[in-house]
């Protein structure tokens, strides 16, 4: 099999990691119009300084013992398969790299013959790329569970970031749809990366020149929907692992049908986008607005609003904390706000030391005042006009489309969907009621 035939096999294989910040999208260019974008081949990821870095992103090889139920990879599906050396991979990254068409590299791998064999086939490729042909470019690597730490340490050195992919949220669905893998092998080599990178920050403060482990950290995984844990499990799980491993990134995966199992859903059940959405809003709320999982979700409300974003559900559900004064009010309290962000938040810190803010004031600063008018007051007044009932509040939080499509009882997935964290959703009628009266 010829080198470009592999690479046709080997990064569409890769193309349901959702381990980075875009893949998936597949979209050609109109007539006459400019771009176009491919579901696999090549994938995006941010740089700390923010800089967007194309990667180019396959596998080592697609050849694999496991049976992960879901995978498209697995032993029992008939698959065309293909494997890389270590030189061809490298060589290919290279060139690619020389033409400009990528900056780094995102490497993954299926298990071929052992974890260990297979961790020093990616050692080699990338000892190749450094040590040969002395790339300095972005590499993420996966870390295979299961492979000797020595190699994922190895390994670790080579790369800038690595991420041990999570799968799924539990053991019990571990067991079901990945029996060869356990919650255990996944979380050991994730605790050692941590550990090494936190020996390596000493390392480096006492010898400049040490060398740099995993020096962009490392990420993880999971795929929602393919078993029944519910959004609560999942937040739950992602708070953990932020809070334990200092993970950069939890990245969702709505689970895509692929291959056809009694265990999974149907083929053609349809991704489950909504609720990955609303994950993701949830998990930049742990991350960056000091929500607690617990307070997002709990044992008596396990998933999320599809109708509305997680953020303003919480405010729909604590109106007693609102409205917060602009000009008094603490940071904390002012990340709470629908409609205020984190830089609107430091903004209004920043300026309200000088002059006294008032509605017109927080709109150069960024606030959404369509939003945000409900749960704020400037010097103790109210927004002219603003009246806090269910139909404003409501018509504050979604567009006329998605309130249409609310009012005629149309399933949520028909909502327009928004890719902004302060997305217009349908809501329920009766949350806002409760919320208002204050019953929740
Ligand atoms: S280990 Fe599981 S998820 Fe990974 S390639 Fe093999 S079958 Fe697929």
């Amino acid at each position: 099999m010829d080198v470009f035939e592999k690479l046709k096999i080997l990064t569409d294989a890769a193309k349901y990691d959702a381990a980075c910040t875009s893949s998936g999208a597949n979209r050609k260019a109109n007539k006459g119009g400019i771009g176009s974008a491919e579901a696999c081949g090549i994938c995006h990821s941010f740089a700390g300084d923010g800089r967007c870095i194309s990667l180019l992103k396959i596998l080592m090889t697609n050849v694999c013992i496991y049976d992960c139920k879901y995978c498209v990879n697995r032993v029992s599906n008939d698959t065309r398969r293909a494997a890389f050396t270590p030189r061809e991979l490298a060589d290919l990254t290279i060139n690619f790299y020389k033409r400009n068409y990528i900056e780094g590299l995102f490497l993954s791998s299926s298990i071929i013959k052992n974890p260990d064999y297979t961790c020093e086939n990616m050692i080699k490729t990338l000892r190749i790329l450094r040590d040969e042909y002395n790339f300095s470019g972005y590499i993420h690597a996966k870390a295979i569970p299961g492979a000797d730490s020595k190699l994922i340490d190895e390994l670790g050195l080579l790369a800038d970031r690595m991420s041990v992919n999570i799968e799924l949220p539990s053991q019990k669905s571990l067991k079901l749809l990945a029996p060869d893998k356990s919650k255990n092998s996944i979380l050991m080599p994730m605790n050692h990366i941590q550990n090494r990178i936190k020996e390596n920050s000493k390392d480096i403060v006492v010898y400049k020149h040490a060398p740099k482990f995993v020096p962009a950290g490392q990420s993880t995984q999971m795929i929602v929907g393919a078993t029944p844990d519910t959004d609560f499990q999942i937040l739950n799980l992602a708070e953990s692992l932020y809070s334990k491993f200092k993970l950069k990134r939890v990245f969702f995966s709505a689970y895509m049908p692929v291959v056809q199992n009694s265990l999974l859903p149907e083929i053609h059940t349809k991704p489950p986008l909504l609720r990955e959405h609303r994950l993701y809003q949830a998990d930049w709320l742990l991350r960056f607005y000091g929500f607690k999982a617990s307070e997002l979700l709990d044992d008596n409300n396990q998933s999320f609003n599809p109708y509305i974003d997680p953020k303003c559900n919480w405010a729909l559900n604590h109106m007693e904390l609102f409205p917060v004064d602009v000009n008094t009010a603490s940071y904390k309290a002012l990340l709470r706000v629908p409609g205020i962000g984190v830089n609107s938040a430091k903004r209004i810190i920043t300026t309200r030391r000088a002059v006294k803010l008032d509605f017109s004031g927080l709109k150069k600063l960024g606030v959404v005042l369509k939003r945000a008018q409900y749960f704020i007051t400037c010097s103790g007044k109210l927004s002219y006009g603003v009246k806090i009932n269910e139909d404003s509040v409501l018509r504050s939080l979604m567009s006329d489309k998605t309130l249409d499509a609310f009012r005629n009882n149309l399933p949520a997935e028909a909502a327009p969907k928004q890719l902004s964290f302060f997305d217009n959703s349908l809501l329920l009628k009766e949350d806002i009621r409760k919320c208002l009266t204050g019953q929740m």
